[in-house]
């Protein structure tokens, strides 16, 4: 039984008395799923003290990594960094920094390699764009080719066992910001196709690893998203900035 996984990535967004007034209240609320809340990077240290300090499970993920170790890396905060502060997850490739950044499959994977080299558990974000899926009809071979190059890179480093160290994002890149939902059956057809290809590893990694859900969730969609066979959580962007928006959904876990 996989345990629902809810994350919330604040993106660039907030600031330190908004963040202060935020992370508690999400680090206070109850609930049997994994929280894991990603803010920017200069309040992650922020973040870690206040989910301490309430004794929470809440856990706290950083928005990327630099895939590099300590060095001469100028901007960049490596995993050593983010383990130095106490923090255990690292989201990677999400879909922003695919297209703003310019991070290709194989950057995205060798920053997952780097990341459960080093201990982190990672994030992985994967996802269509609306001419991919609507136009192309690619989703399966753009998703699974993203999935793949990061299976490939782990075969490579012999750490194919990590597979137990990643959660998957599933997020559509056309729903994401756009209050686009991909509805529950594109959601769930795509997540089955996900799991389908993780049998391709083993069975027990497609039976263990969590496959999320993520673009546009909110209160109005999460119960029914949540009820799907093979979505084992959200990764939550707009809707994780307002206690108001986010605690509903963390209550929506199965
Ligand atoms: P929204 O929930 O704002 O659509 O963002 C989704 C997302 O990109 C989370 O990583």
């Amino acid at each position: 039984t996989r345990t629902f996984f809810i994350g919330g990535n604040f993106k660039s967004n907030l600031n330190k008395d908004s963040l202060k007034e935020l992370v508690p209240v999400i680090a206070k609320h109850q609930t049997a799923a994994d929280v894991v809340i990603a803010p920017p990077a200069l309040y992650l240290l922020e973040a870690q003290s206040i989910v301490e300090a309430n004794n929470s499970k809440v856990k706290v993920a950083a928005q990327n990594i630099s895939g590099k170790s300590l060095g001469a890396y100028t901007g960049e905060i490596a995993a050593e960094h983010v383990l130095d502060a106490g923090i255990e997850w690292t989201l990677l490739g999400h879909s922003e920094r695919r297209s703003i950044y310019c991070e290709s499959d194989e950057v995205v994977a060798a920053k997952t390699v780097d990341a459960l080299q080093k201990g982190l558990s990672v994030i992985l974000c994967c996802g269509e764009t609306e001419h991919q899926r609507f136009v192309e009809n690619r989703t399966k071979e753009v998703v699974t080719g993203q999935l793949g190059a990061v299976h490939k890179a782990l075969e490579a480093a012999n750490l194919v066992d990590k597979w137990s160290k990643i959660v998957i994002a599933y997020e559509p890149v056309w729903a994401i910001g756009t209050g686009k939902t991909a509805s529950t059956q594109q959601a769930q057809d795509t997540h089955l196709e996900i799991r389908n290809w993780l049998t391709t590893i083993s069975q027990s990694v497609a039976d263990a690893t969590r496959i999320l859900y993520g673009g546009s969730v909110s209160a109005a969609n999460s119960d029914e998203l949540a009820k799907q066979a093979d979505i084992d959580g959200f990764l939550v962007g707009g809707a994780s900035l307002s206690a108001q928006k986010f605690l509903p959904i963390i209550d929506s876990a199965k």
